[in-house]
């Protein structure tokens, strides 16, 4: 388990592409046990809820980071639904952008969770990138609040961000931040089988 504060690098999911200059790129994926509010990324998600008017957990979090700025921010983007993500600054953050995702409350599985906690992933780097972000942190969405069981959702995260990875021209790092040392576990223990 990693101790606060330190990362750890996924290995199997780096990868190696060719720049639009024609250069080798690497790009990154890694875990952190972190407040999300503390990471100097360029773009931070936060989970929010489909009002994008503040919540508990990480969105409470990010609001108090952020400043009551944010709040006024999100009011303006007219709601999220769930799978979708919209971006906003990060005033008071380190990050400049924060990409606000709505994930899915888990009702058992048998209503499309999965694809929209997928759908989360995508979306926010989709947005990330074209607001030009080269480094992205994500919370564990959806595994609080929501219920998602912790160790599915980090294997779609994990699947569905290296997918991305491989073909994104600006995104180099992802950080997958985790809260608590067994949501460490999830993502370590799936680059353990993958590598
Ligand atoms: P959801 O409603 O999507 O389940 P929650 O905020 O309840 O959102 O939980 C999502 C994840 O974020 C959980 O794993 C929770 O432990 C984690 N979390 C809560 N606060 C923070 C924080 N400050 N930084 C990073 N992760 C956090």
């Amino acid at each position: 388990m990693l101790v606060p504060g330190l990362t750890g690098c996924l290995p199997a999911p780096t990868h190696v592409r060719i720049s639009t200059e024609g250069q080798l790129v690497s790009t990154r994926l890694t875990v952190v046990l972190a407040d999300i509010t503390t990471l100097a990324v360029d773009a931070i998600v936060n989970a929010a809820n489909s009002s994008l008017l503040g919540g508990g957990g990480v969105d409470g979090a990010i609001h108090r980071a952020a400043g009551p700025e944010l709040v006024h921010a999100c009011r303006l983007l007219g709601g999220c639904a769930t799978g979708q993500a919209k971006a906003t600054p990060g005033f008071r953050l380190r990050a400049r952008i924060v990409v606000h995702t709505v994930g899915p409350v888990w009702r058992g599985g048998h209503y499309g969770e999965e694809g929209l906690l997928a759908d989360c992933y995508r979306h926010s780097l989709e947005v990330a990138e074209k607001n030009g972000a080269r480094s992205v942190a994500f919370p564990c969405i959806s595994t609080g609040i929501y219920k998602f069981p912790s160790d599915r959702a980090a294997e779609i995260a994990v699947a569905t961000v290296t997918t991305f990875m491989s073909r994104s021209t600006t995104i180099a790092e992802v950080a997958f931040c985790c809260f608590s040392g067994s949501d460490v576990d999830h993502y370590t223990r799936l680059a353990v089988l993958r590598g």
